[in-house]
């Protein structure tokens, strides 16, 4: 048995790192040239490591990922760090995993051996590719068709909203090899390293930095060396994945709301009108507490779903409460700050301006808010009924 990791020194290390590197990756002169800066400061740091399994160049997990992957306790610290100092940081962190997941699940060994050393080391940049114009929230509306080829399939159609689409080096895509569009059989996910012939990118934006786009694939030829897992089997590595991550889109959201608590803290603090500091007024104070008691709630709902994870028990309703409550406290928490600075909130460049944008799309991805309802409703009337009958 290896030594504990510091779970607490891991996020502190990363929120350091992301108040000093802040600066230089958000003053860049592009998103793009924002994203790339943000990358080589994380590959730098050591921190992309946490994104892959330790036998293919990711950090000792000491033990904490039952299955020896990827320990999402490690990914939540990091998460927790970077978020509290850069949306663009923790985007481009969390995104080498989420794409190069699907490898650790599904690829070959040589796939495995040549792309996530890389992955860890921020040389190839990931991007994971399942929503379609028609196929958001119901993954089984994925209508990208994969054509059966002599060695392995032709793509035609295209994604949205990728993350990180056209920085990229490959994207892991769900694609239909067969079934009908709405039905769960049918779906494959396949590797498609994105210089790929036929691949064409469309970038827009959205509300914060985060590089995104679409992604359509022109008679894009596929080798069934590049097939991930089995066909057929692309929608349990696409959830396996998610399950994998999504506890950390909950981690950020309470990084983001933690630092847009201290920003208001310190205005209540600092301000004075009628007299005296705003932090004396009993109303704002008793924002403050309230403010204070979600965002603890956030990080406790949080780190009970990654250690569910992490050891392989059942973490359905767990991961859903907590990606749930976790993302919608940390948009209350940013709108509750924004108004306690005044003017000063919604002035471009401010801090808490920039938080209330930051964490707005994160109630939306990796399953909206509504989704986790859905999960965790069900998942509780199950185990009722279960204790019931
Ligand atoms: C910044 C950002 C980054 C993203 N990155 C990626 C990426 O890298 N890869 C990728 O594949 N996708 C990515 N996405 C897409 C994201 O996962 C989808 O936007 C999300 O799954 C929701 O799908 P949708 O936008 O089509 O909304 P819809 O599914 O159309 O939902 C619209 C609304 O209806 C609600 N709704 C839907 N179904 C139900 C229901 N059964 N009950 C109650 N309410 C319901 C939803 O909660 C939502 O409020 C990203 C999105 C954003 C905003």
């Amino acid at each position: 048995m290896s030594a504990a990791l510091d779970l607490v020194d891991l996020e502190r290390r990363a929120r350091t790192f992301a108040m000093g590197a802040a600066g230089a990756v958000h003053g860049a002169v592009d998103e793009d040239a924002s994203a790339r800066r943000a990358l080589d400061l994380l590959a730098e740091q050591d921190l992309l490591r946490w994104t892959v399994p330790p036998a293919q160049g990711g950090h000792d997990t000491h033990d904490l990922a039952a299955d020896d992957t990827v320990s999402v306790r490690a990914l939540c610290a990091v998460r927790r760090g970077l978020a509290y100092g850069s949306g663009m940081l923790d985007v481009m962190f969390v995104e080498q995993g989420l794409g190069a997941f699907p490898i650790v699940l599904g690829g070959s060994p040589k796939l495995q051996s040549s792309v996530l050393p890389e992955v860890a080391r921020g040389t190839r940049v990931s991007a994971f590719a399942l929503t379609e114009v028609g196929a958001g929230s119901s993954v089984n509306e994925v209508a990208l068709s994969a054509a059966a080829t002599d060695d392995g399939w032709r793509l035609n159609g295209a994604k949205t909203f990728i993350s990180n689409a056209g920085l990229a080096a490959f994207y892991t895509v769900l694609v239909r090899t067969g079934g009908e569009v709405g039905e769960r059989e049918g779906l494959t996910m396949v590797y498609v390293p994105a210089d790929a012939r036929g691949i064409e990118v469309k970038r827009f934006e959205v509300m914060a930095p985060h590089p995104i786009g679409e992604v359509h694939f022109h008679d894009v030829n596929v080798a069934r060396e590049h097939l991930l897992g089995e066909e057929g089997q692309g929608l349990d590595l696409a959830l396996g994945t998610l399950a994998r991550f999504r506890t950390s889109v909950a981690a950020a959201a309470t990084g983001f709301a933690r630092r847009a608590l201290d920003e208001s803290m310190a205005h209540l603090d600092g301000r004075r009108q009628f007299g005296k500091p705003l932090s004396a007024f009993q109303g704002l104070r008793f924002d403050l507490a309230e403010m204070d008691t979600r965002v603890r709630a956030s990080e406790l709902l949080v780190d009970e779903a990654a250690e569910l994870v992490d050891t392989g028990g059942d973490a359905t309703a767990a991961v859903a409460r907590a990606k749930m409550y976790a993302t919608e406290t940390a948009s209350f928490v940013c709108d509750r700050a924004v108004q306690h600075l005044g003017g000063l909130g919604v002035k471009r460049g401010s801090v808490v301006e920039r938080l209330f944008r930051e964490v707005r799309a994160l109630r939306i991805y990796e399953g909206t808010t509504e989704i986790q309802r859905v999960i965790l409703a069900k998942d509780i009337l199950r185990t009722h009924r279960e204790r019931n009958s």
